[in-house]
């Protein structure tokens, strides 16, 4: 993310050498400027800008240019590629900055404070963020945007209820992403509820979750250790059986993730995920050779099996590449769904 194109730097300061020269000479009066008429601090600014300081070419900047109407859209620029850099202080600065002046115009103040509750969000502050983003989002222009931000703060709070009341109100004015998200805050409220001992509940959001994506693994998965913890290992079986036959008619990433899924939810010795786990182990001669050793001891196996993936460093999110030794639904790096791969399912030593 640091890594921004040298290009985009070059863009947004060229953007703000003609933003400082347009807003003290006016475009097309006594245009191109003479040298000996730049302000001396403009000067300064590119001193500390080649020397290094770029807090201080920021300061300088950030006091030559007026926020018109002209030099506005190069602030918002500069901030979000600061924000991106990840250096969320000074993209903070230029949007206090930009807040701070009298004669901004509505628009462009609203444009600010999403920018504002966006560096928030990246830095952390969660709070400021949510608070922003919620005075934003009773703007009608920009509504799906804040909203859509106000779902990941929530995302990252870890407040499904919440996160899923946004996706509702994105779902009104069709600004919702897939609608497997809304059947994950189910699965997430649901795992939740089980971990307290609620399966009631567990059931019910299992069941709202099916009917907003289906086949969708994860619930199944789900129901199938609640059936198993309340009923028995058939009713398991049913439900892993009916996942498996709709896993298969849908592509091999569906059926690897389902497995490796299954493995980490304890699940790995059910019958019915016999032949998918075959299959899906029959890429990985290790795992293979463990697997074939005792057929007849399948229980014992997948257990070894289990054992092998938590040392094996072996998931990568296909998004961002976060890797690591868990499987995740959710990509603890860049909050993306689904993007889980296993890569390396066990490395030789
Ligand atoms: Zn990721």
């Amino acid at each position: 993310m640091s890594d921004l194109p040298l290009l985009s730097w070059a863009l947004v300061l060229a953007a703000l050498v003609i933003g400082i020269l347009a807003g003290h000479f006016g475009w097309g009066k006594r245009w191109p400027p003479s040298l000996s008429k730049l302000h001396p601090d403009y000067l300064t600014g590119l001193d500390y800008l080649v020397t290094e300081q770029p807090d201080r070419a920021l300061d300088m900047f950030l006091k030559l240019m007026d926020a018109n109407a002209e030099t506005i859209e190069t602030h918002f620029a500069l901030g979000s590629l600061y924000r991106r850099r990840g250096e969320v202080e000074r993209a903070i600065r230029i949007h206090q900055n930009l807040l701070a002046r009298k004669e901004l115009a509505p628009q462009h103040r609203e444009q600010a404070l999403l920018a504002l509750a966006q560096d928030y969000l990246r830095a952390g502050v969660l709070d400021r963020a949510e608070g922003l983003f919620q005075q934003v989002s009773e703007v009608p222009r920009l509504r799906a945007s804040a909203l859509d931000s106000l779902r990941g703060v929530y995302e990252r709070q870890h407040d499904w209820q919440q996160a899923l009341g946004i996706y509702r109100q994105l779902a009104r004015i069709k600004a919702a992403p897939a609608r497997a998200v809304a059947a994950h805050y189910l699965c997430e409220m649901a795992s939740l509820a089980m971990e307290r001992g609620d399966f009631e509940s567990a059931r019910h959001w299992l069941r709202d979750a099916q009917s907003e994506a289906s086949p969708f693994p994860r619930a199944a998965l789900l129901s199938a250790q609640i059936a198993l913890k309340l009923v028995g290992a058939a009713e398991r079986d049913a439900i892993l059986a009916e996942l498996v036959a709709q896993t298969e008619l849908r592509d091999f990433g569906e059926l690897k993730r389902l497995v490796f899924a299954a493995i980490a939810a304890d699940l790995g010795d059910a019958a019915p995920l016999r032949t998918s786990i075959e299959k899906v182990f029959s890429q990985d001669a290790t795992l293979q050779a463990v697997w074939k050793e005792g057929p007849k001891q399948s229980a014992r196996i997948a257990q070894e099996i289990g054992a092998l993936l938590a040392q094996a460093e072996k998931y990568r999110c296909n998004e961002c590449g976060f890797s690591g030794r868990n499987f995740y639904w959710h990509c603890p790096a860049c909050h993306s769904w689904d993007t889980f791969e296993a890569y390396a399912i066990v490395k030789l030593r």
